[in-house]
């Protein structure tokens, strides 16, 4: 039974009284993508395992503990997709997006399965938000793709972020530096978790990423990054700490950031919170500039970020920030006898249909006293009883429920039309009325 009532862990119910919260989010995240020229892209919830194992690297954490991998009825093995860029990559070099006019913009909104152990802003289901950029080199991108993180998360109206960013290098210098941390690493191979052991062969730098303490405490002080990267490399970060000045935004050189995927090349940034414990990252991304290729496509430089809106919703909980409210009910009309409410019924169809106003009736046979007792729960702005009398003299009266005032209209020719109008009307003066009341509180 208890499978039957409670959702599997780690998983995660938006109810009705919170959905407005991420309606708010995805809205701003998606407007603000699509004034830098973002378009949405949506891709499959599962992919095949192997676009995993090769995108987000076969030492990874992701791949190696997190993914939701399973054979379906065809015996093909199946993933539920980990993270956003892997499918975006394959579906755009499918399509043949990327032989389009460059840069190639997209953003999109997307769960993401990833078997963790579940706290506060960690889940097994999530969502992310994330960008991808295809076709540029050009430092000023990395910063351009920044500036749309920092642009979300401003007008969310979160403060006290953080935004760290690092170079990784490319292929070239990831040789160099790979040998120098094996030789660190190798002389302390016994205290290493037996993952890491494993990974030391393949890819040393996945230690660096472990969540073990002890893995963790060996890694803070071993051989940085930065320290190890080309010429190019270095220019190229140069290049986009000098935009990010020039786009006023503010950052910090964290030299231990290497970002738990493998696809990531030259820079990767995070934006963090204070408010949110361990879990920290409320967006992480960066450059990718081999991965394209790797999937099949030709050789192009891209870059891109995730954004976790559960994580990002807490942060602003914690925040206090502003969630802009759903629109309360506009008008509830009432009825009294199966005719009038018949005719309540006729109404408000016509009032959603002909005006796009959010209005209600009486759908549980409520006396008079219940109904009104509903609107008001239900917060309406207007409401009116329509009853024998008000259909034989053909007026209904409609109270502003704000104000508390009450104006008789004519229910012949042209009605709902004026109906409409009184409410505007009422409405911005009711708003009217808020501005001055605040305006003299002020004084
Ligand atoms: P972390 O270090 O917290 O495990 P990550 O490096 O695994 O994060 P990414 O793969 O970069 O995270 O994913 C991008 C964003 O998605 C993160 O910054 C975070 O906001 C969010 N995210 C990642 N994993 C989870 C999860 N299990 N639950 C909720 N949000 C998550
Ligand atoms: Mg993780």
């Amino acid at each position: 039974m208890a499978l039957l009532t409670s959702a599997p862990r780690g998983t995660q119910d938006v109810l009705p009284a919170d959905s407005y919260k991420w309606q708010y989010v995805e809205k701003v995240a998606s407007e603000e993508a699509k004034i830098f020229g973002y378009r949405e892209l949506r891709t499959p919830t599962f992919e095949h395992t192997e676009l995993f194992h090769r995108a987000v690297g076969d030492t990874t954490d992701v791949v190696q503990k997190e993914m939701y991998t399973f054979k379906d009825k065809g015996d093909r093995s199946i993933t539920l997709k980990p993270e956003g860029t892997a499918g975006a990559v394959r579906s755009l070099v499918e399509n043949g997006l990327l032989n389009d006019t460059l840069p190639v913009k997209v953003f999109y909104i997307t769960p993401c399965f990833r078997y963790e152990k579940p706290q506060a802003g960690r889940l097994r289901e999530f969502h992310q938000f994330g960008v991808e950029a295809f076709g540029s080199a050009n430092p000023v991108i990395d910063a351009e793709t920044i500036q749309v993180a920092h642009s979300i998360l401003t007008r969310l109206g979160i403060r006290n972020l953080s935004l760290e960013i690092n170079s990784i290098g490319c292929p070239t210098c990831r040789a160099k530096y790979h040998q120098a941390l094996y030789d660190y690493f190798a002389q302390r191979k016994d205290q290493l978790c037996d993952t890491c052991k494993g990974r030391l062969q393949k890819n040393p730098m996945r230690i660096l990423d472990c969540k073990n303490e002890t893995c963790k405490e060996i890694a803070a002080a071993a051989p940085k990054v930065l320290d190890y990267i080309c010429d190019d490399c270095r220019a190229h970060f140069e290049g986009v700490k000098k935009a990010l000045d020039a786009a006023g935004i503010a950052y910090a050189v964290n030299p231990t950031i290497v970002r738990g995927l493998d696809y990531y090349t030259r820079t990767v940034f995070e934006f963090l919170s204070n408010d949110i414990g361990s879990q920290s990252a409320v967006c992480a991304g960066g450059r990718y500039d081999g991965l394209v290729e790797e999937m099949g496509g030709k050789p192009l430089p891209a870059l891109g970020f995730g954004m976790g809106l559960e994580r990002l919703i807490l942060v602003m909980e914690r925040n206090g920030c502003e969630f802009e409210q759903p629109a309360p009910c506009d008008i509830y009309i009432g009825s009294m006898g199966e005719k009038a409410s018949s005719e309540a019924f006729r109404l408000v169809s016509r009032l959603r249909r002909d005006f796009g106003i959010y209005a209600e009736c009486d759908l549980m046979g409520r006396s008079v006293k219940a109904q009104m007792k509903y609107a008001n729960k239900i917060g309406a702005r207007f409401s009116a009883i329509l009853g024998e009398n008000e259909l034989e003299q053909q007026k209904l009266v409609v109270k502003n429920m704000a104000s508390g005032e009450s104006r008789e209209l004519d229910m012949g020719e042209g009605f709902l039309e004026k109906l409409a109008d009184h409410m505007a009307y009422e409405q911005l003066y009711n708003a009217c009325e808020d501005v001055e009341k605040l305006f003299h509180s002020q004084q």
